[in-house]
């Protein structure tokens, strides 16, 4: 298993609301084409390499999700010669990650029409797993993504409720801005989300048929972040 894929992003993109179960739970609207966001590479937290740091009065939640790793260069991709072989043949492997949020600041930000760059990028903010190569996971579809907070097990569904399928939401971004080599696409969170507390402990992994896959299972302390940001509601 290797982490030698994360010197290579380029740029980090999240769908949002690509699970109606979570979007429901979130009292949000379902989109008509899939839409995104960008999360900085500094966000990165691999496995072993410290606590995800909570910035004060933040309200942190997990969010579990697959995220495809690509491996071609993507422009302009139209959806009708674009489909579900031609997808899987422009990924070159996936990761399990997990798209902390700062829930609070994100809820400022959508009530005034604010970016959502912040709550999303603080660091440490994308724990993210060594690569899991294609022939592990030969049906992205049928992945179940675990998370646990202490001992709660908190998420638990299969990829096989996103509302965009891979080779749509690729296609849809392509014609927005090319995808390269590298880029990481993060696929949206399933139901159960929720608050994570310095003090916690997050476990997650991935399973298929009931069996973990080998290199997904990461475990992370929860911890305050230090310096002079604190988080002021207007
Ligand atoms: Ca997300």
């Amino acid at each position: 298993m290797s982490y030698n894929y994360i010197n290579k992003i380029g740029k980090i993109l999240c769908i949002g609301r690509n699970y109606i179960a979570h979007i429901k739970e979130l009292n949000n609207l379902k989109p008509k084409e899939p839409f995104f966001f960008i999360k900085p590479q500094s966000a990165i937290l691999k496995q072993n390499e410290g606590p995800i740091l909570i910035p004060k009065n933040v309200v942190a939640h997990h969010e579990i999700e697959l995220a495809c790793i690509i491996g071609k260069k993507l422009q302009n991709l139209s959806p009708d010669k674009f489909g579900p072989k031609e997808a899987l043949d422009a990924i070159q492997g996936y990761a399990l990650a997990i798209d902390m949020t700062a829930r609070n600041v994100q809820a400022e930000a959508k009530r005034k029409g604010l970016p959502w760059s912040i709550s999303k990028g603080f660091d440490t903010f994308l724990p993210i797993s060594p690569l899991l190569s294609k022939e592990i996971i030969s049906d992205p579809y049928n992945l179940e993504l675990n998370l646990k907070v202490n001992d709660e097990h908190r998420q638990h569904d299969l990829t096989n409720l996103m509302i965009f399928p891979i080779h749509k939401f690729l296609s849809s971004m392509s014609s927005i801005m090319t995808l390269n080599p590298g880029d990481v696409i993060l696929t949206g969170t399933p139901k159960g989300v929720g608050i994570v507390k310095p003090g916690d402990l997050i476990e997650c992994w991935c399973s298929i048929d009931g069996k973990e896959v080998g290199g997904s299972h990461m475990k992370f302390d929860v911890a305050e972040k230090r310096g002079f940001y604190v988080y002021h509601e207007e």
